[in-house]
Parts: structure tokens; C-alpha cells; sequence
């Protein structure tokens, strides 16, 4: 089994909506900002091939829009899956399985591109499945208000119309390496990877715990929308991790790719980090 990191487009997160009601003084310490109080967030894919399956856990925010709309995301395109997956040495019809850890639009939107013909969304990855718990699809399709903004409707109904789509309802074992866990805080049925390689078990650490400096308990995304599950599910996360010795993969720290944990006084915490490179090696 081999895991890769892809990068997607990087984009940026108001400090304030990244790390909650923790005070800017707190967190600009372990997370810098611009003058707008910006902060830089990686959007990362995983590629793990295992015998004959290929698969990608999440897609990113996807390819850059024909029109300029505002951007308030700022979103830089330098990055790209399909650029990237190709420099792995896979094309998209090559993928198997496509997890979505959910569909908010910068964890889905590199599942599609725009038929210039038809003016409608077309997936890239005609061969694969696409798991999505039936919780978050349910949410999407009829979104509260809050999180309205976040579901691209137009590009999920072409996932429904491709008839690729797989609704799972409780934790599921994708393939033997491949664990999916399934958690309420951000979003109803966010859907995570648990990895178990020869050596190594990894975390992909997703919008639980979207940075390395979001692992203490109270340093909740004000995206969350249930931020006391999220700390309830955060805290079995990082005692199972702590005591199996997992490494977490980060989905969203621009700095930061991956840490081991270690205990402190004041909980656990990130120890020692890892390098992208270094992934494959482990
Ligand atoms: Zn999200």
C-alpha cells in the first residue's frame, strides 16, 4: 500500500472563523495571518493505491471558474489535482474510489469540470465510486441556513445523475487498509479516513481538526456546528491516536503537513512533524 499527498488549490480562512472563540493573541502565535487577518489554508487530497484499488480521499476546491466572481476566499490556483495526480503517475479514469470526507465545496469540488457544450457539470473520475455518507447528502440537498453558502448544488446533482454515488450510514471498512469513521460536529456525517500501513496507522485529520495548532481541546472552527460534539469527538480521536501511536495527516494547515502526538500536562498534543515527503517513506 502506498499513500501520497495531493495538493489542491490553497485558499484563505479568517482567523477568527478557523479557530473559534480562541483569541487572536492565543492563536497567532502557532498560526500566522495577513493584515486582513487572513490565514493561508493548504486543501489536501490523499491518494493511497492499494492492490488493485486507487483511491482519493477528498478533491478540493477544484478548477478555477471561466468568470471571475468574488473571491472571498482568495483561492490560488497554482495548485492542482489532475496536474498533481498525473506527476503521481495516475489519470483520473484510473481512480477506483472517491471518498468525501463531505460536501462542502472545498472538499468536493475537484470531483468536477464544466462541459462546454452543455454548460453542465461532468465528473472527472468516470470510473469510480463516490462514497459520501447519506447523513451529509441528506444535508446537502437540504441545506440549513448557516450552511447553505457551502454545498454547490448544481455540481452534486451531476454526482447523483452519473449514478456513481454510494450512501454510507455507520463506520465501513472501504478496503482492507482503509477504515471510514463517521463524526457530527462540523457537519452531520463528516466521514474520515483511519489508515493502516505495514508500519504506521494514519489519521487524516480532515475538519475535526483541521491544523496542527487546532489539536487542544477548546480550539474549535466556528464553522462547526455542533462545536460540543466536535470537542467530545476530538478528545476520543486524540486519545486512541495517542495510545496507538498514529500519525495525523493535516488537510488544511498550509505549514504543517503531518505530526506524531505526545502526552503534556495539558493534554495531548502535536509532537514531532513530518514532512510530505517523507509519508510515502513510513
Ligand atoms: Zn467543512
Amino acid at each position: 500500500m502506498k499513500i501520497k499527498i495531493l495538493e489542491t488549490p490553497n485558499f484563505h480562512i479568517d482567523g477568527g472563523a478557523y479557530f473559534g472563540v480562541v483569541p487572536k493573541i492565543i492563536w497567532e502565535k502557532k498560526y500566522p495571518a495577513d493584515e486582513n487577518n487572513m490565514c493561508k489554508a493548504a486543501c489536501r487530497s490523499l491518494l493511497i493505491v492499494e492492490e488493485n484499488r486507487v483511491v482519493l480521499i477528498d478533491t478540493g476546491i477544484g478548477d478555477k471558474p471561466a468568470e471571475e466572481n468574488e473571491d472571498l476566499y482568495f483561492t490560488d490556483y497554482s495548485e492542482n489535482l489532475i496536474t498533481n495526480l498525473a506527476n503521481a503517475g495516475f489519470s483520473p479514469t484510473d481512480i477506483t474510489d472517491v471518498v468525501l470526507t463531505h460536501l462542502h465545496f472545498d472538499h468536493c469540488g475537484g470531483c468536477f469540470y464544466i462541459n462546454k457544450n452543455t454548460d453542465s457539470y461532468k465528473l472527472y473520475f468516470k470510473n469510480a465510486k463516490h462514497y459520501v455518507t447519506r447523513k451529509q447528502w441528506e444535508n446537502a440537498m437540504f441545506p440549513n441556513y448557516r450552511e447553505k453558502s457551502s454545498y454547490h448544488r448544481e455540481k452534486l446533482m451531476s454526482l447523483q445523475d452519473e449514478g456513481s454515488l454510494l450512501f454510507i450510514d455507520e463506520n465501513f471498512r472501504l478496503t482492507k487498509n482503509i477504515e471510514l469513521r463517521i463524526f457530527n460536529g462540523h457537519t452531520p456525517g463528516l466521514m474520515l479516513p483511519v489508515i493502516y500501513s505495514e508500519r504506521n496507522t494514519f489519521f487524516f485529520t480532515g475538519d475535526l481538526i483541521p491544523a496542527m495548532a487546532s489539536i487542544p481541546l477548546a480550539w474549535i472552527s466556528a464553522y462547526d456546528l455542533y462545536p460540543l460534539t466536535s470537542i467530545e469527538e476530538k478528545k476520543n480521536i486524540l486519545n486512541e491516536a495517542d495510545e496507538n501511536n498514529w500519525i495525523f495527516i493535516y488537510q488544511h494547515d498550509f505549514y504543517n503537513v503531518a505530526s506524531y502526538l505526545i502526552k503534556t500536562d495539558r493534554g495531548i498534543r502535536a509532537g514531532n512533524k513530518i514532512e510530505k515527503s517523507e509519508i510515502e517513506t513510513l
